[in-house]
């Protein structure tokens, strides 16, 4: 007799990770489950390919970074399929994923070099005997753990860009998408066969807990808050370095004066792409009394027309994660039961695997569906006095990842005091930098004037030193 299987759950059978369509129950794939053993030697073989790469230099590595986003970018329809077989995105959903993903990687690539490249950096006048080089070095190996929502986006964002800088990477894609790590790793190989440069290591959490421990030498992490933590204490325990990327309870501003039909498009975009399941999504929405009433309507009616489902016509699938739909149950509900009304969807819209778009006013400030995570294609909106009472009510929350603004007049002063970004830096220059270590270098060019850095300084220099420094900085301004 064979269990039943709830679509889209993975189960390990017999040493194996089984990934299904969360829509159909299709299996999409299966992949031998890492041992901490395989864990350790795949780190082992990382270091020696880590060196190998970093000799290729900056040219040899944007070569072959270019060939596989051009690899990618050929075979984006395969992709697309794949992730859309394995998470239950809509096709082209996964297309714009994928299509930002090979952005990145062409800029990491093309741009590594003039980042991290050796530059002279001007000495102090004080040490103007010196001359001093600044340089960012590949770690040697990166370890990625990566979610399932945005199975393409989220580790190439921190795998592209380690590469570029140098690094080996062994990655531990999410259990959920196993298959879309495994075609990222193939392909890579593809452009890469002399050495196993980027590898993949599969299994459940355990696994992923096995690569913070396993001797890396910076770990770059992305999915929950409640994960981060775990990952950040365990790294802490070898001092492993750590990039995190988590969590976010995103709101959006819309201002007096905005212009309500772009508010409403991206609202609905940004609320219900992927559906809800995105990291930096619209999930709490703070709308001017002055446009609260013509605002409304309009969302409804947009959000209302979303195809739910799993055909070429649908925009919103399936929630990837079965375990995912108690949590968006239980925030409809206690806002409902606290007084919330939904104007669109409402308890009823939660029918597994699908979640019908929801929205919900009069929700109390304090209520999970405002204060935590929902990962649905849910949003609350809610009528304040002006943007300055939505910045307030934006900001009220433990969460900051990223935010939205409609203002006309006040867009760019309402967005510096939204308080938004996590600590966690994957893409452009800051995210080059995360993935390498500075390293600067000072040489000796010529006699020292007033010889500091030296036992054989006499009271006279110090004498000169103590003018020196009142010259240089004694000015007030
Ligand atoms: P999880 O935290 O559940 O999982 C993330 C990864 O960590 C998975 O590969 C998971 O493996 C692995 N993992 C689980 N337990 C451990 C452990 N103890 N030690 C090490 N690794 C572990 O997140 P989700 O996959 O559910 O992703 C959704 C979350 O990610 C949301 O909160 C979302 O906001 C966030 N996110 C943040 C982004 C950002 O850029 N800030 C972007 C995208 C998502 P397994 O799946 O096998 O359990």
């Amino acid at each position: 007799m064979t269990a039943t299987r709830t679509p889209g759950l993975p189960v390990v059978e017999d040493g194996m990770l089984l990934s299904t369509n969360p829509a159909t129950g299709a299996e999409v794939g299966r992949f031998p489950v890492a041992s901490a053993d395989d864990v350790a030697a795949a780190v082992a073989r990382a270091r020696e390919a880590g060196r190998w790469w970093a000799s290729l230099g900056f040219a040899g590595r944007r070569q072959r970074l270019l060939r596989f986003r051009s690899l990618m970018a050929n075979r984006l329809t395969d992709l697309a399929k794949l992730m859309h077989d394995e998470t239950g995105k809509p096709v082209a959903e996964a297309i714009v994923e994928a299509a930002g993903a090979i952005d990145h990687v062409a800029w990491a690539a093309r741009n590594a070099r003039r980042v991290l490249g050796p530059r002279r950096v001007s000495s102090s006048l004080m040490q103007a005997e010196y001359s001093s080089h600044l340089e960012y070095l590949p770690y040697g190996v990166v370890g990625v753990i990566g979610p399932w929502n945005y199975p393409v986006l989220t580790p190439l964002g921190s795998i592209g860009y380690a590469l570029a800088a140098g690094n080996a990477v062994v990655f531990k894609p999410s259990e959920y998408t196993p298959a879309v790590g495994q075609w990222l790793v193939d392909v890579f190989a593809e452009v890469v066969p002399e050495q196993p440069v980027l590898q993949v290591v599969h299994g459940t959490g355990e696994v992923g807990s096995a690569l913070c421990r396993s001797g890396v030498d910076k770990l770059a992490f992305t999915g929950s808050t409640r994960t981060g933590k775990k990952v950040m204490a365990a790294c802490a325990e070898t001092l492993t370095p750590v990039l995190l990327e988590c969590g976010g309870k995103d709101a959006m501003i819309v201002d007096a004066d905005a212009d309500v039909d772009a508010a409403v498009d991206a609202c609905v975009w940004g609320g219900m792409t992927n559906a809800g399941q995105t990291c930096v999504g619209i999930e709490r929405v703070y709308v001017a009394d002055a446009v609260y009433d013509e605002f409304l309507p309009r969302l409804v009616e947009r959000a209302g027309r979303l195809k739910v489902g799993t055909g070429d016509d649908a925009d919103i699938g399936p929630i990837t994660m079965p375990g995912q739909i108690d949590v968006i149950r239980r925030h409809i509900s206690d806002a409902i039961a606290r007084g919330g009304r939904a104007v669109l969807g409402g308890v009823d819209a939660v029918s597994p695997p699908y979640v019908q778009p929801t929205i919900l006013v009069d929700v109390p400030e304090d209520s999970a569906a405002v204060q935590e995570e929902t990962f649905g294609p849910t949003l609350t909106v809610a009528r304040v006095r002006d943007a300055d009472e939505a910045v307030e009510r934006a900001n009220g929350t433990v969460y900051g990842l990223g935010g939205a603004v409609f203002s006309r007049r006040r867009g760019l002063e309402l967005a510096r005091r939204m308080r938004s970004a996590g600590f966690g830096r994957i893409h452009g220059e800051d995210g080059l930098h995360e993935l390498s270590r500075a390293k600067a270098i000072t040489k000796r060019r010529m006699r020292s004037v007033l010889p500091a850095l030296s036992f054989d300084r006499t009271p006279k220099t110090v004498n000169r030193i103590v003018a020196a420094v009142k010259l240089l900085h004694g000015r007030s301004r």
